[in-house]
């Protein structure tokens, strides 16, 4: 019955007006989470688990602090990561993402055994990372396309020629990029298969022309890709000043006021590579937000745990950490209805 609810659903009502539906619910729940923890009546009920497989990355991005990253370099084993994925799982059916807070997919020697742990499990409703997609060799792409429409791969590009895309993404693999990224949107058509593939511009702004682009956007005309692009760059809570973002053609994202707690604080924990769990999936390349570990507790006791209240309530009494203060990622519980909601 739920089922045809939906199929009803996606036949009746326009993508985008179901996306923005979907985003103003998932506002009012981190809301409603938010008033019930304040109450003291529950813990995070985040709808999305964030798993670092790795924190190792192959690009050094202007945009981005991995290249400042002091925390030690790690993999995390197969069976913590299961371990992981089972206790969100026990909280209720819930998404998984591989995007790490720093670090790249395809660097992660346990990737596929990890996707295929979570495509065999029915309580995982969708499955998705980010990647830059330079390792990600047609033998890769061949195995994602098994794994349907529960499955969304984010495919991050720095430029359209060479050289911007060099000075963005920090490494000269613009021919390896364009290659891996044409080659999975050719298979997926070629295969009919229903994973879905959305190309994330991270471009200076007017770079978006030429060849690649020209077959990008006829991909999305046929429905085989979304485009997804970022305006203006956040600065990883000041790790990254807009001096460096202006030397690689971006433009920095303006200071957002901080009015009470971040969304997520709710929305994102991640599990790090070594099994500590951070409240941010987000900016927090330290990972300086802990709040537990997998290791010695359940999932269920860290999200409704003290480290975690005691951090919503520092941001309600506008004591934010560190990396909080300054971050241009910040966004309120509170904030208007229908803003921008992106992870
Ligand atoms: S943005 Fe992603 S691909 Fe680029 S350096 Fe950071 S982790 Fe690596
Ligand atoms: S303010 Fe930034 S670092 Fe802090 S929780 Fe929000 S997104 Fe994460």
């Amino acid at each position: 019955m739920i089922n045809i609810l939906k199929s009803v659903w996606r036949a009746l009502v326009p993508a985008p007006a179901r996306e923005k539906f979907s985003a103003a619910r998932q506002r009012a729940s981190v809301r409603l989470n938010h008033a019930l923890m304040r109450a003291g009546l529950a813990g995070a009920w985040p709808h999305t688990l964030y798993i670092e497989g790795t924190n190792i990355c192959n690009a050094k991005c202007a945009f981005c602090a991995y290249p400042q990253m002091q925390r030690p370099y790690a993999t995390m084993p197969l069976e913590l990561f299961k371990k992981a994925v089972e206790q969100y799982l026990e909280l209720g059916p819930g998404e998984i993402d591989l995007t790490p807070i720093v670090g790249d997919p395809f660097v992660d020697k346990f990737l596929f055994e990890r996707l295929d742990f979570l495509f065999h499990n029915a309580k995982v409703r969708r499955f998705h990372f980010y990647s830059n997609a330079i390792l990600m060799k047609p033998e890769h792409a061949e195995r994602l396309m098994n794994y349907g429409e529960r499955f969304m791969l984010c495919c991050s590009f720095g430029g359209f020629d060479r050289k911007t895309y060099a000075t963005v993404m920090g490494v000269d693999k613009f021919d390896e990029a364009v290659a891996a990224i044409k080659n999975v949107i050719q298979m997926k058509k070629d295969k009919r298969a229903k994973i879905r593939i959305q190309v994330s511009l991270r471009t200076p702004r007017g770079n978006a022309k030429g060849e690649f682009w020209d077959f990008l956007c006829k991909m999305r005309e046929t429905g085989m890709i979304t485009i997804e692009s970022v305006d203006d760059f956040d600065n990883w809570g000041g790790a990254i000043s807009d001096s460096a973002l202006a030397a690689a053609g971006l433009v920095p994202k303006p200071p957002p006021v901080h009015t009470g707690p971040c969304r997520r604080l709710f929305t994102g924990p991640t599990v790090l590579s070594d099994g500590r769990v951070n409240a941010c999936c987000c900016r927090d390349v330290e990972a300086t937000l802990v709040i537990g570990d997998v290791n010695t507790q359940s999932l269920g006791e860290i999200l409704k745990g003290e480290p975690l209240k005691a951090l919503v309530k520092r941001h309600e009494r506008g004591d934010f950490p560190e990396i909080c203060k300054l971050c241009t990622r910040y966004e309120a519980v509170n904030a208007v209805w229908g803003e921008r909601d992106v992870q």
